[in-house]
């Protein structure tokens, strides 16, 4: 039998919801697609993947205040974080299994990750990347701060560990920078469109390299501005790289409201991987946000390149 090789998935990453996921302009079961595709091109079984263990509740206080992890008991501030105003009259008890705990899963994926990553070089986790959850509230469809959770249980671990988080979706990550603000420990490359959700002028504060961009870039422009960033992220010495790899940054996305091809994004997260294989710096990537229905795909296809030009070296 082959060995494990770092990928994590859960069939608990799903969300379905008696339809009304449907409502949301999100592949939700983008998560299990990609499972799919990588076993197909890569030969893998269920057994050559990590499975993680739902988050606790105490890991999730150490990002989140106790009074904003009671409040998801009440559905209508469930409907409110993931903006579909019709969950409010959802009993909070299927929202809790269909929508909270696949995030929580999501959320145990990235900590499995984490200490993959310190332990291979890398690992990538099927899900999470829920970059816009704040420490006492939740917004743009992300409940559980798990970069900011993922690192902090590294710190404890090893208190001086450099992250650099590097945020290519096509939304700023308003919530990890929020949470870490301007700990020197924490170095953030953010890409996003300037001109859309969440433009959060607070939050901007602590990016150190950043980049707002104007709607419709294209590949090239896009490209250029992810060598020159990753460039600046050289004066760091970064230890480990979260890389939040969102595909809405794809010119069908509906929400991302940028003109990236396909072709683009599996060429970024070759540029991202690169830099971290070059520089011998561990990587956990997580998928984020993606919402149109190519994401899977685009996804699968990255995946395989990536493991074909890196990480088998790697192993
Ligand atoms: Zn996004």
């Amino acid at each position: 039998m082959m060995n494990k090789i770092p990928i994590i998935f859960s069939k608990h990453y799903d969300i379905t919801l008696c339809g009304i996921e449907k409502l949301h302009p999100f592949d939700t079961c983008k998560y299990s697609k990609v499972y799919k595709y990588l076993c197909k091109h890569l030969a893998l079984k269920k057994q050559n993947f990590y499975t993680p263990e739902i988050v606790s509740e105490q890991e999730l206080q150490i990002a989140h205040s106790p009074e904003y992890l009671a409040s998801l008991s009440s559905s209508a501030n469930v409907a409110k974080i993931a903006e579909v105003k019709l969950l409010a009259m959802v009993p909070n008890m299927l929202l809790q299994n269909r929508l909270l705990n696949p995030m929580k899963y999501g959320t145990g994926g990235t900590i499995l990750g984490g200490e993959l990553a310190m332990k291979y070089g890398w690992a990538i986790n099927l899900s999470g990347g829920y970059h816009h959850a704040k420490a006492s509230s939740g917004e743009g469809f992300c409940f559980f701060a798990d970069i900011p959770i993922v690192i902090r249980k590294l710190w404890k671990k090893q208190p001086e560990l450099k992250v650099l988080i590097i945020d290519l979706d096509a939304h700023q990550g308003n919530g990890f920078e929020a949470i870490l603000q301007d700990d020197p420990r924490v170095c953030t490359f953010d890409i996003y469109n300037g001109q859309i959700y969440p433009l959060d002028i607070t939050a901007m504060k602590h990016i150190n390299f950043d980049y707002p961009l104007a709607s419709y870039v294209k590949d090239e422009d896009y490209l250029s501005f992810v060598q020159e960033g990753l460039q600046k992220c050289n004066q760091f010495k970064a230890d480990l790289i979260i890389y939040n790899a969102g595909t809405d940054i794809y010119k069908k996305d509906r929400l991302g409201g940028l003109s990236v091809s396909a072709e683009g994004i599996i060429q970024r997260d070759h540029l991202v991987f690169s830099y971290a294989v070059e520089n011998k710096i561990p990587i956990l990537m997580l998928l984020s946000g993606g919402y149109s229905k190519d994401s899977a795909n685009i996804i699968g296809q990255s995946l395989v390149q990536i493991y074909k030009n890196h990480l088998l070296a790697l192993q």
